[in-house]
This record gives structure tokens, C-alpha cells and sequence, in this order.
């Protein structure tokens, strides 16, 4: 009975990797063609001061919408990306249609755009940012770039010439999602983070009685010395906003401030704040 059993569960798990496999297939076949089918589209999500829910500026986020396969997240779609490459196509994209919708708005919002390391480290990563922004007139002073400490932690990499090219163009760097890492902390100084980014498992127990608070209050100190801000990602209720401003965090992102939404939608919200 036992070897029955056994039998059938490595059954049941064979026809779970076949339909894994199967799933991913599809998505990387229809994911190449994304891009030229119009499917994919910018979302952005409010980033606020914790001081008085003052906007101050947006992320813009991705979205793929496919006839067959419907709405498809990030989560899965982006990892797919990354590995077939087409994230470095992507992202060009999303920086110039991100930057060509924000142009319209009433007044200028700080833009923050997720960089992934393959694009990032691309040799004409530079050009390309420096293309978009010539080509819709958005103000490098106004663009925070987003990195994940993946990039960072492979000191072979040459980010040196890259990065003071960003600097010496006036954009600003974020670190996103920090604290998912396994890293030492050792290559925050060397790098010219204006802002970090705690990730929202963080604040989602930032209101318990465990280990969160303290952690974010030590990223909080440690910001501090290095004139760095600190942003909050994913609060969902007034406690977690209350409480992270209690503890020093400067922005907050998350759904009780604003859901990512299309670039009518700040439109709107900057009509109404006026
Ligand atoms: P991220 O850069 O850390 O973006 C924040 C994510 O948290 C977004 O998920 C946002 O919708 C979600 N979020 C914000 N506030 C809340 C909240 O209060 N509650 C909950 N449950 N979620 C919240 P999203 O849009 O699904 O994106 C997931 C990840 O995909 C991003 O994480 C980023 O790493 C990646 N991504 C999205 N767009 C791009 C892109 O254009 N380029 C690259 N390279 N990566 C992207
Ligand atoms: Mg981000
Ligand atoms: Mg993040
Ligand atoms: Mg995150």
C-alpha cells in the first residue's frame, strides 16, 4: 500500500513539473513578443512623505496583459525576463514610456524606475537612459534609479564607470529591497545611494513584537550617517505608517497610501491635491 502511494505521489509530482514546465514555455513564447503585440503597459504607485502624505513622487511598475493567458504578474513574468535577457529591451522601453507619461502631468513628480542587473551592467545602459530622457525632455534630476543588492554583490563587476556617469548626469540611486540579501553591509558606502528601500516583509511586522522594529530602526541609523533617506515599502494600515514614523523612516509607499495605478489616475490625484 505504502509503495502504492509512494508511486503515485511521484506520479502526481512528475505531472506537476510537466505542467511547471509546460506553463513556463508558453510564457517565454508569448513574453517575446510582448513588447511589439502592445501588451505590456506602466502602472505607478505613490511614494509619500511619512511627515503629511505629501506626494512626492511615483514608481513606475510593469504589467503584461495577454489576450490568452490574461494578466500576468511581475513575479512571475519579470524572473522570466531576466533569464531570456528581454528584460534589457524591457526596460528601455518602460524608462521612456514611463518618462513620456509623467511629462504630462501638471506638475513634476519624482520618477523611480526598477533596473535590473543584466540592464544595468548592458554597455549602453548610459546611452539609453541618456536617449530617454533627450527624447521625452524629463529631467535626470527628477529620476531615481532602482537596484537590488544582486547587482552588488559580485564584486567582479565593473559599476564604477557606469555609476558616475549616472552621477555626473543627476540621477539618483535607490537601493530596493533591502534586507532580502544575504550580504554584508559593507558595500552601502561605497556606492551613492540617496534613498534605501525597506522590503515589505520588514513592515509587514514592523507592528509586532518581534525582531522588525529594531531592524528598521538600525536601518534608519545607518541611513542617517551615510545622508541617506529611508523608504518604506508595502504599508497597508495606519499602525504600520504611525509606527515607521515614529522611527525615523522619511517616504512610505503601499496600498494605504495608493495603489499602483495608469498615469491618468496621478493625473487625477494631482488635480485633486491642488
Ligand atoms: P518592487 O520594485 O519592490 O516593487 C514594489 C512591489 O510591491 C510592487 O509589486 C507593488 O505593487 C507592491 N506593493 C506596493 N505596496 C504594496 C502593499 O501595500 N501591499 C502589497 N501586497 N504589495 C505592495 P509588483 O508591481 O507586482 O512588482 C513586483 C516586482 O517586480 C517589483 O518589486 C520589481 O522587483 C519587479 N518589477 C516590476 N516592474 C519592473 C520593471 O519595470 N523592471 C524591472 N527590472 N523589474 C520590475
Ligand atoms: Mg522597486
Ligand atoms: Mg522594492
Ligand atoms: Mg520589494
Amino acid at each position: 500500500v505504502t509503495r502504492q502511494a509512494g508511486g503515485n505521489s511521484i506520479v502526481r509530482y512528475q505531472e506537476a513539473m510537466r505542467l511547471n514546465l509546460q506553463r513556463r514555455r508558453v510564457l517565454e513564447t508569448e513574453l517575446a513578443r510582448a513588447l511589439e503585440k502592445g501588451e505590456l503597459h506602466v502602472v505607478f504607485q505613490p511614494l509619500v512623505d511619512l511627515k503629511d502624505r505629501r506626494l512626492l513622487g511615483v514608481e513606475a511598475l510593469m504589467r503584461w496583459q495577454n489576450d490568452a493567458l490574461g494578466d500576468i504578474s511581475p513575479a512571475e513574468f519579470i524572473s522570466i525576463a531576466e533569464e531570456s535577457g528581454l528584460i534589457v529591451e524591457f526596460g528601455t522601453w518602460i524608462m521612456k514610456q514611463a518618462m513620456k507619461e509623467a511629462m504630462a502631468w501638471s506638475e513634476p513628480l519624482r520618477l523611480a524606475i526598477n533596473v535590473s542587473p543584466l540592464q544595468f551592467t548592458a554597455p549602453d545602459f548610459v546611452d539609453a537612459i541618456q536617449d530617454a530622457l533627450s527624447e521625452t525632455g524629463f529631467s535626470p534630476h527628477f529620476l531615481d534609479l532602482e537596484l537590488t543588492e544582486s547587482l552588488f554583490v559580485d564584486d567582479r563587476l565593473q559599476l564604477d564607470t557606469t555609476i558616475d556617469a549616472l552621477k555626473q548626469m543627476g540621477c539618483s540611486l535607490a537601493l530596493d529591497d533591502f534586507g532580502t540579501g544575504y550580504s554584508s553591509l559593507g558595500y552601502i558606502p561605497r556606492f551613492p545611494f540617496s534613498k534605501i528601500k525597506i522590503d515589505k516583509s520588514f513592515i509587514d511586522q514592523v507592528c509586532d513584537e518581534g525582531p522588525q522594529a529594531a531592524i528598521v530602526s538600525s536601518v534608519v541609523s545607518l541611513a542617517g550617517i551615510f545622508k541617506m533617506k529611508v523608504v518604506a515599502e508595502g504599508i497597508e494600515t495606519e499602525e504600520q505608517e504611525e509606527k515607521l514614523r515614529a522611527l525615523g523612516c522619511d517616504i512610505g509607499q503601499g496600498y494605504l497610501f495608493g495603489k499602483p495605478i495608469r498615469a491618468d489616475g496621478i493625473a487625477q490625484l494631482l488635480k485633486t491635491a491642488a
